[in-house]
């Protein structure tokens, strides 16, 4: 065991401690690529921060290797989810790691960076030849990977990547995303009084209503899902609604299906409001494109060896959630999601343990050093 345990608890420790919203995340930021460069990275940071209205830029660090391995990519990001003011991490004796209870832990995605800031200490301290390792820092992952969209890949060597975000048990690696659209639609009708003149008016709230009741959501084929997420419209109640807004959610393994379902739940909004005499504007977000990684390429295969190398069971599945790898995927990059000592994510009940940080961490450190290359 090459792994410095109580190092790694208490980098975890210090990582937590710092606040670091989606958009704030200046002071780990600068916590990083003070470490990356004392571990003899090459850091530059990019304008994702004020492109994106935030403080902090996507962090980016390259360290040279050996020559005759190719490069590897890992990349996490920095932000985390609400509530995260003021929060700690709290080791209990059973080496389960929490927060305070009030906010969440932040071991999405902070587990991911303390197993890779210890696997490179690691590196170093034991003169490990180890590959190239090219590292990206993401801001913003959590609204929908905007600072991984934002960033330049043209000069990213690595062909494959590690992106390490995904919670259950260590050794998991996610292959296969889907695509997640956000549907924002206006049903524009027109306003009257409600009690004197309502036969003037159209009812935006009944026209939209009607097409929601019409369309076929939840899971609408085996790769798709559809959901009306939020309904807002109206002004008093004595005013016939002029303007009901809806938003709604498209997810989907198959790119092409999930533009498909847009359309089809546009028709339907069309149908209903012709029907009322209102009007909609209808606009499709693509947060997130569909990816699959093969199974029997060799960003998979030097997984599943660094697993049986560490024994740790290996598995491969799909996630339904969208990370900064669909993104990577889009540029060509080819990845697969680790499962990196991240628990009840996006909750605070979120939790991590010593056990398996130690795990990410060595997995990771063995990914680094391996010597199995790009197909
Ligand atoms: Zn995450």
């Amino acid at each position: 065991m090459t792994i410095d345990k109580e190092r790694l608890i208490k980098e975890f420790m210090t990582l937590v401690s710092i606040d670091s919203p989606s958009l704030l995340e200046r002071k780990i930021g600068d916590y990083l690529k003070h470490k990356l460069e004392e571990l003899g990275f090459t850091v530059t940071e990019d304008d994702a921060g004020s492109k994106l209205g935030g403080n902090c830029g996507n962090i980016y660090g390259f360290l040279e290797g050996s020559t005759d391995m190719s490069p590897l990519l890992f990349c996490v990001h920095m932000d985390t989810v609400e509530p995260s003011g003021g929060k700690q991490a709290v080791l209990s004796s059973d080496g389960m790691i929490r927060s305070m209870g009030n906010t969440v832990l932040g071991a999405d995605d902070f587990a991911g960076i303390a197993a890779l800031l210890e696997a490179l200490y690691t590196i170093k301290e034991n003169k490990f030849t180890h590959r190239p390792i090219e590292l990206l820092f993401t801001v913003a992952e959590e609204i929908y990977c905007k600072g991984a969209k934002q960033f330049d890949y043209t000069n990213i060597m690595s062909k494959e990547a590690y992106v390490l975000d995904l919670s259950g048990d260590v050794g998991a690696a996610a292959y296969q995303a889907p695509s997640i659209l956000s549907l924002l639609i206006d049903v524009k009708g027109k306003a009257s009084h409600a009690g004197f003149a309502p036969q003037e008016g159209i009812h935006a709230v009944q026209a939209a209503a009607d097409a929601v009741a019409k369309l076929k959501l939840g899971k609408i084929d085996d790769i798709t899902t559809v959901n009306i997420g939020l309904v807002q419209g109206g002004l008093a109640t004595n005013i016939v609604p002029e303007l009901c807004t809806v938003s709604g959610e498209i997810r989907s393994y198959s790119h092409k299906r999930a533009m498909e379902a847009a359309e089809e739940v546009r028709k339907q909004f069309e149908r209903s409001a012709e029907a009322f005499g209102a009007k909609i504007n209808f606009e499709v977000i693509t947060n997130c494109q569909a990816y699959e990684t093969p199974k029997d390429h060799s960003v998979v295969i030097r997984f599943e060896e660094a697993c049986r190398t560490l024994n740790i069971p290996f598995s491969l599945l799909r996630t339904f959630g969208g990370s900064d790898n669909n993104v990577l995927a889009e540029h060509g990059i080819t990845g697969i999601v680790l499962a990196c000592a991240m628990n009840r994510c996006h909750s605070c009940e979120e939790y991590t343990t010593v056990e398996e940080l130690v795990r990410i961490a060595e997995l990771t450190r063995v990914l680094m050093t391996s010597e199995v290359n790009a197909g």
